[in-house]
């Protein structure tokens, strides 16, 4: 464990949270394929479930490797510790529930990747938890959703597939003095976004994209910003603040005095992770770690080929309209100058003239660009939203989140760009 600061990006994702193995000495970070821990003495043990010190346990709960993870995220993003799990769902989901029960709501924008959006409409409310989505083109409709009972704002940065940025200061002011946190998910923006910055509390990732980048494992994470004051909020935040009949009548704003301020991280490790076991595989977080080593070097990458692209959409006369944050006009463009900084990533959209028949043709002519359900890997990749990832969605829903039906979304990757914008040319001509 190295425990020096380093503040900037790069040499986080290589120094920070790791320096070498202390039996081996080798430099890269083991895998621990290990279930459980020796504990030292039954009193040692005692002191560990009774959260007297922090320490391994068990794997589903914590291991050594996906700590190395936890730290390395926590400091990129500016947070106080973060928690790794089984994917980028179990992340959105265990980021609400953490905070939420039956009769609880939260307020969510509506410009959400599909998978979130079926979470929070469908097994969320199932188990009791209202999702109110709204526009967040206007910041005031999170405003005019909230009752006594919302626990939580939740927003997506950088939301696949508008890609019209989200408004994080303005929301999370709303909230801040009635006691509701905002959640953000960053994972189309790590690093080109600083959430906790701009008053957001809480932020997820599936390390499935950009941090992993090269496609290999599914994976999420949980950052807490250590931002936000639980404690001056009882009735708001019950479940930090009243004793948790779950852990022992912990409350725990009190148990984590002398740890620092993980009250809300802390929580989901051993109730939410313990109990409901999404925990993710210390293989995959070797991989993850690998991925963050270049993440700097491929964000920018992925900038620079995105933007490119983008322009070459927007002066091709097959192309309707654009969706790219770094080529936005008026207010999209106002926040994502306001929000993202070094780049705008490699995720964008465009509508093809011919709809629906030629944005499946185009996808049917790429040779190069793969075909695929993901987006952030180092490949440019490129899918239909409205057959695929959000076909679950009517068609009014489609609409507000963003997608029309001959909405192509790419994912644009690290190759030379006169490849890329090559393969894209020749679908086009071919889409006609
Ligand atoms: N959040 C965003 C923005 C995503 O794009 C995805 C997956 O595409 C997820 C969350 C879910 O992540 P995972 O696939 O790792 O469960």
């Amino acid at each position: 464990m190295s425990d020096k600061i380093y503040k900037n990006p790069s040499t986080i994702a290589l120094h920070t949270g790791w320096r070498k193995d202390e039996t081996t000495n080798s430099v890269t970070v083991p895998i621990h394929m290990t279930s459980s821990y020796q504990f030292d003495s039954t009193d040692h043990a005692a002191n560990l479930f009774a959260l007297g010190e922090l320490g391994n346990i068990y794997s589903r709960i914590m291991n050594p490797t996906n700590a190395v993870l936890e730290d390395k995220v926590a400091a990129l993003e500016g947070g106080v510790a973060a928690l790794g799990l089984a994917s980028g769902q179990a992340a959105s989901a265990y980021a609400v529930q953490n905070l939420s029960t039956q009769g609880d709501n939260i307020v969510a924008s509506s410009h959400l990747y599909g998978g979130t959006y079926n979470q929070f409409k469908n097994p969320l409310s199932d188990m009791g938890i209202e999702v109110r989505f709204v526009d967040p083109g206007d910041p005031e409709n999170f405003s005019k959703a909230t009752d006594e009972k919302t626990r939580a704002y939740y927003g997506e940065v950088l939301p696949n597939p508008s890609f019209e940025v989200f408004p994080i200061e303005e929301v999370a002011n709303i909230g801040r003095p009635l006691g509701i946190p905002l959640i953000v998910d960053n994972t189309a923006s790590p690093l080109i976004c600083r959430p906790f910055s701009h008053g957001a509390a809480v932020s997820i990732h599936s390390t499935t994209k950009y941090i992993g980048g090269h496609g290999t494992s599914i994976g999420g994470i949980i950052v807490d910003g250590g931002n936000f004051d639980w404690e001056a909020h009882p009735e708001r935040q019950p479940k930090l603040n009243k004793p948790d009949l779950n852990y022992d009548g912990v409350v725990w704003t009190e148990a984590v005095k002398p740890m620092g301020p993980i009250a809300y991280i802390l929580k989901a490790r051993t109730t939410m992770l313990r109990d409901m076991g999404a925990a993710m595989s210390p293989f995959n977080a070797f991989l993850f770690i690998q991925g963050l080593e270049t993440l700097t070097l491929r964000m920018k990458e992925h900038s620079v080929n995105g933007l490119k692209v983008a322009q070459y959409l927007e002066n091709h006369p097959m192309v309707q309209r654009v969706a790219y944050s770094g080529t936005a006009k008026g207010l999209a463009k106002e926040r994502a100058d306001k929000y993202l900084s070094g780049g705008h990533g490699g995720l964008l959209g465009f509508e093809i003239n011919g709809g629906i028949e030629a944005g499946k043709a185009f996808i049917n002519s790429l040779e190069m660009l793969y075909h695929v359900a993901n987006i952030g890997d180092s490949r440019s990749l490129a899918i239909h939203p409205a057959s695929t990832t959000h076909s679950q969605l009517n068609e009014e829903e489609l609409l507000s989140a963003g997608v029309s039906p001959g909405y192509v979304r790419l994912s644009i990757g690290i190759e030379h760009i006169d490849d890329i914008i090559a393969d894209i040319e020749q679908a086009l001509e071919k889409a006609v």
